[in-house]
């Protein structure tokens, strides 16, 4: 067991460092043109794949670190230089969580290097939850994942919705119910290369912010992938519907237990905007001058960053924390996770509005960054479990009530 500490290691200040040289190189310079472009950085993807940012490797080696905080503080450095660009470079490690946590050695040595390709030919990952009637309530997915016993093949049908690099990703690893009766737990997770016939994207959603990401549809029509595409296994997945049958407890649900462990890197995401918000509008602040002053000697705008900085804080150690329990195993059984993915993202938001006042008409308009950061911000009180989700396992965890 690795003991919380809140300095970091040599090793993790290099990294920090390495991943801020790139965002503020590359990232920066780049974001204004690809959220107005609204399409996927590929450049830049392929800029981070070649100094090995977008790799297995370094996404790997983060996430095994015992401290549980290399992770964070690398996205806080990547998304302070740009949401859309950082998802677009993070989106595919929600799939690689999804064949970490649910997939069997052999599949997570066969199909984790494919999710990022080459440094040459860079490749991206999808992870398949949602869908248009089942958003929040995960029990609810209508895609069909039937067994042919015959050919030894998983049959998929269904659609899939707001999938961040739905459709262009090389793997899609989808969740789709095998026994509805049994809600979430009659669930499991598919690999579903790109290759397989059937598997299509539908729209290509245009978004309020996060824009350099790409969201869309995923349809899945006779979608057929070998039996050693269910991530697990037949086996584990039939003794654990057999469970279900039975009333037993079972360890949760495939989809959740990715969204338990990537709550703390998406907090950390939501850290980075508030982050870059806060220091621009600091500076600001010092800048400009209105009656005959700075305007920070004012209370009110010297108040406002003063609350910034202190949420932002708060948010990186919630954040910090949680991640360090996860790195040890430890259950949030307060909703730790769920604290630290809540707060950043209500942060980042409140933040990024804070920044536009204090640039005034600055703020919102298109030739600054502030109202580009306000918009990526919302989607942290959105995705990977909105925020009233978020409430609701934090307040069923403290009280053991069924909240509703
Ligand atoms: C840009 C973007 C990228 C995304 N990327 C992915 C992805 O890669 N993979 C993926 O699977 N999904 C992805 N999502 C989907 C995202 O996770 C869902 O949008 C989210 O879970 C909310 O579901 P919903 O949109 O259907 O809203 P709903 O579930 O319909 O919720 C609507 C409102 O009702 C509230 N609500 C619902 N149920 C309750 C309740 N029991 N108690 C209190 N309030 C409740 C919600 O909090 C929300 O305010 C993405 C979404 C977006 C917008």
């Amino acid at each position: 067991m690795s003991e919380f500490s809140l300095n970091l290691t040599e090793d993790q200040e290099q990294i920090r460092k390495w991943v801020h040289d790139f965002a503020d190189d590359v990232i920066r310079p780049a974001a204004h043109e690809w959220d107005e472009r609204e399409e996927t950085p590929w450049p830049i993807i392929k800029q981070a794949a070649e100094i090995g940012l977008y790799s297995l490797d370094f996404f790997g080696a983060a996430f095994l670190d015992p401290t549980g905080l290399t992770l964070p503080v690398a996205l806080e450095e990547l998304f302070w230089g740009d949401a859309g660009i950082g998802l677009s470079l993070t989106g595919t490690t929600l799939a690689v969580a999804g064949i970490f946590a649910n997939g069997t050695d052999a599949q997570t040595a066969e199909w984790l290097p494919r999710c990022f390709g080459t440094p040459d030919d860079p490749k991206l990952a999808a992870f398949c939850v949602s869908e248009p009637d089942a958003g929040s309530d995960v029990s609810a997915l209508r895609t069909r994942a039937v067994y042919d016993e015959a050919k030894d093949e998983w049959v998929l049908n269904g659609t899939k919705t707001w999938i961040t690099n739905g459709g262009i990703a090389d793997v899609h690893v989808v969740v789709a119910s095998v026994d509805p009766t049994l809600g979430s737990r009659g669930q499991a997770s598919f690999i579903i290369p790109s290759e397989v016939s059937g598997l299509s994207q539908g729209q290509k959603f245009k978004k309020h912010g996060i824009r350099a990401s790409h969201t869309a549809e995923v349809g899945l029509d006779d979608c057929r992938v070998p039996g050693s595409f269910l991530l697990g296994g037949k086996d584990k997945l039939d003794e654990r519907m057999s469970r279900a049958r039975e009333g037993k407890k079972s360890g949760g649900q495939a989809a959740m237990r990715t969204f338990e462990a990537s709550r703390p890197a998406v907090a950390a995401q939501a850290v980075g905007i508030a982050r870059a918000a806060y220091e621009f509008s600091l500076e600001y602040a010092k800048e400009r001058r209105q009656f005959g002053r700075a305007i920070i000697e004012n209370q009110s705008i010297a108040f406002k960053l003063a609350d910034m900085a202190t949420r932002i804080d708060a948010a990186r150690l919630l954040t910090w924390r949680a991640a360090w329990m996860s790195a040890q195993g430890m259950p949030f059984t307060a909703g730790e996770g769920s604290m630290s993915k809540l707060f950043a993202g209500e942060t980042c938001v409140w933040v990024t509005e804070q920044a536009i006042q204090i640039l005034g008409g600055y703020g919102y308009v298109r030739e600054y960054p502030v109202e580009r950061w306000h918009r990526d911000s919302k989607i942290y009180t959105i995705f990977e479990g909105t925020s009233e989700i978020q409430r609701l396992i934090i307040s069923r965890a403290i009280s053991g009530v069924h909240v509703n």
